[in-house]
């Protein structure tokens, strides 16, 4: 038996320590990186037997992950391709060193924002994140083979000896460090595994029992340490083809259904929607993208697509990778083409990623367009669930918002979907202005705006339903992308200021009455919030209409989103118009005893004020009396 020591040739001195330390945060990569080195070998093997390179049994090519307490290890086992004593050489001692040795480098002197996507390439010396001593044990392919071992203990010298070994392939085996003893505990290294290898191709087993089958050789020595772990209950963790690997065509609703549990057990909600990514040139990129139904809390939702190279998991947070409203989408993108071993904010300015994010964006656009195209009807059941997902996309996307003109949808309140040209062409002939405007009625609020939807209504016009904490931005959005087209909601002014038309309705009043009743009005309300104003609306409409001009109130609402800065300084005010042709208001005109004008002027303030919700405390109690008194 041979037994051989060396040194790895170093330039970055101590790079152990600083895998050690400097790594810390993701110290679990380690089984990652072992078992996709596994999964390589194995897949190799088979590639090799293809191009008829191998001719001897490929066997059952799986993964085994042996979890021993006794002894404090953990070992990788595959029956790959197997390294000979010249190849352990090779690419451990040199060019495995050395690419960690890269990766050091490269991750030296980052902080967290600089952090590096998912830590790919630090490969099998990541294993010395978690152990002390690590051997590789390998049966190479090759006819005649010399098993090896190789064992280091985490400075730059190792051994390397000739051992039995029955089968073909590798064990990797950690001697688990004192400060790293949660990696000796079951469910922690099922909770890895089920992290990073839940989709690999190649079966994984994991398996705890520490009995040990006679070694092969037939050798008894004591200390000898190539007797075989065998172990009971073995369970595989993987799903070796999960559902973007194959076709769409292969594939019925229920199977996307049924991964999107697999995905996420926890969630209970289906999904709207899917969209199935098949890429392949000019970049690599599989996938399956879901719409979930959007909760009023976008922010619970996001980052949820797993982002997957080959299979392996790297990051849930692909926030650099699709464009922002696309975070609020559920799924697995895989691509082998985003660098994974580069800082996040190197990875924006990655073509490969910009046009994987343009591809992105274009793939759901397309389908959403498909959708509306297809079958309008369900594409309307679904909108409501869609639409803060859309006007998002709007807002924050110029290219999903050019092709989201054609499918972005508006609803009236009976609940009607039309999309923007077709509700301007809908109402032009009723809702245009004298300057050739047309007014696209809203309200956010159809219940507590009740009085006002019923006036426009009973005029003929139509309302729409705009609400969500987007919809101020997307209104402003859409006003400048329709021509000749500007929102009203339907408090913001009288109908006929709203809709200017040429016809005016003759005032029953003269300028002087409107002057003497004026002050009769200003002194039963807070004249620094109300602005009286009279109006000559028809006399089926209200006698008092509060109103809260359109520029105010979006003024008021931006300085709501922007903190309190001049908030204060800007005091929220009404206009309180008063109908000049209803009879009620010639009412308190001619009212000739003071005291009961002003309790009448008092009643039809607190009327306008109640239908918006606005009389409250001691006023809605002297209301309540007052009426009672006037009966
Ligand atoms: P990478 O996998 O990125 O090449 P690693 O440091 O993980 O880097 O591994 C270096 C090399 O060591 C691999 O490219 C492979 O040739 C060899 N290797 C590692 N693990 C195994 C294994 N289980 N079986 C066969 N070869 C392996």
């Amino acid at each position: 038996m041979s037994m051989k020591t060396g040194h790895i040739s170093v330039e970055t001195e101590n790079i152990f320590p600083i895998i050690k330390k400097f790594l810390y945060s993701d110290h679990e990569i380690f089984l990652r990186e072992l078992v996709s080195n596994a999964v390589d070998a194995s897949q190799k093997l088979k590639v090799l037997a293809k191009k008829g390179e191998y001719s001897g049994e490929l066997g059952d090519l799986k993964v085994e992950v042996i979890l021993n307490k006794d002894e404090k290890t953990l070992t990788v086992r595959d029956y790959g391709i197997g390294m000979n004593a010249e190849e352990i050489d090779k690419y451990i001692n040199q060019i495995a060193f050395s690419g960690a040795e890269e990766f050091v480098k490269q991750y030296e002197g980052k902080d967290g924002a600089e952090q590096i996507i998912g830590h790919f390439g630090l490969g099998f010396y990541s294993a010395f994140m978690v152990a002390r001593k690590v051997q590789i044990q390998s049966l190479a392919r090759h006819e005649n083979a010399q098993a090896v071992e190789w064992e280091s203990n985490g400075t730059t010298e190792y051994s390397i000896k000739d051992i039995e070994k029955a089968d073909r392939g590798t064990d990797i085996i950690l001697h688990i460090a004192e400060d790293s003893e949660e990696f000796l505990e079951e469910s922690r290294i099922r909770g890895i595994l089920d992290k990073y290898c839940k989709f690999l191709p190649v079966p994984v087993i994991f398996g705890t029992k520490t009995e040990y089958k006679d070694d092969p050789s037939g050798e008894k020595d004591e200390n000898d340490k190539v007797k075989q772990i065998s172990y009971e209950v073995p369970n595989q963790v993987n799903n070796t083809e999960p559902t973007w690997t194959k076709k769409p065509v292969d594939l019925k609703d229920e199977d996307y259904s049924s991964f999107y549990r697999e995905l996420y057990p926890m969630t209970f909600d289906e999904p709207l929607f899917h969209i199935h990514l098949n890429v392949d040139y000019p970049f690599n990129l599989t996938g399956i993208l879901y719409f979930p139904k959007i909760k009023e809390n976008v922010e619970v939702q996001r980052n949820k697509i797993n982002l997957y190279s080959n299979q392996v998991f790297i990051t849930d947070n692909v926030e650099e990778i699709v464009p922002e409203f696309l975070t609020l989408l559920h799924g697995v993108i895989d691509s082998p083409d985003i660098p994974l071993n580069v800082s996040r904010s190197y990875l924006q300015a990655d073509g490969n990623v910009k046009k994987i994010s343009t591809h992105i964006t274009k793939k759901v656009a397309d389908k959403l367009k498909e959708m509306f195209t297809k079958d309008r009807e369900d594409f309307e059941k679904k909108y409501d669930d869609l639409r803060i997902f859309i006007e998002y996309g709007m807002l924050s996307d110029e290219k999903f918002a050019e092709k989201a003109k054609s499918f972005a949808l508006v609803k009236t309140t009976d609940g009607k979907y039309f999309t923007l040209e077709e509700y301007k062409e809908h109402i032009s002939a009723i809702q245009t202005d004298k300057d050739g405007k047309t007014i696209f009625l809203y309200t956010h609020d159809k219940e507590a705006q009740f009085s006002f939807v019923k006036a426009a209504k009973d005029r003929g016009y139509s309302v729409l339903e705009l609400s969500g904490p987007l919809a101020s931005h997307w209104i402003q959005k859409i006003e400048m992308t329709l021509e000749n087209v500007s929102f009203a909601r339907v408090d913001a002014d009288t109908l006929d200021k709203l809709i200017k038309k040429d016809e005016e309705i003759p005032s029953k009043l003269t300028k002087e009455e409107e002057e003497k009743l004026k002050p009769v009005f200003e002194e039963v309300v807070d004249k620094e919030k109300f602005k009286i104003e009279f109006d000559s609306m028809s006399e089926t409409e209200a006698p008092i209409v509060l109103t809260q001009p359109e520029f105010i109130r979006r003024m008021m609402e931006q300085q709501k989103l922007g903190g309190a800065g001049f908030y204060g300084a800007f005091p929220e005010t009404y206009n309180m118009v008063v109908n000049s042709n209803h009879p009620k208001i010639s009412d308190v005109l001619n009212e000739k005893e003071k005291e009961l004008q002003t309790k009448k002027a008092k009643q039809l303030a607190d009327l306008a004020l109640l239908s918006q919700g606005m009389l409250k405390g001691e006023s809605l109690t002297e209301f309540v009396n007052r009426s009672i008194e006037l009966i």
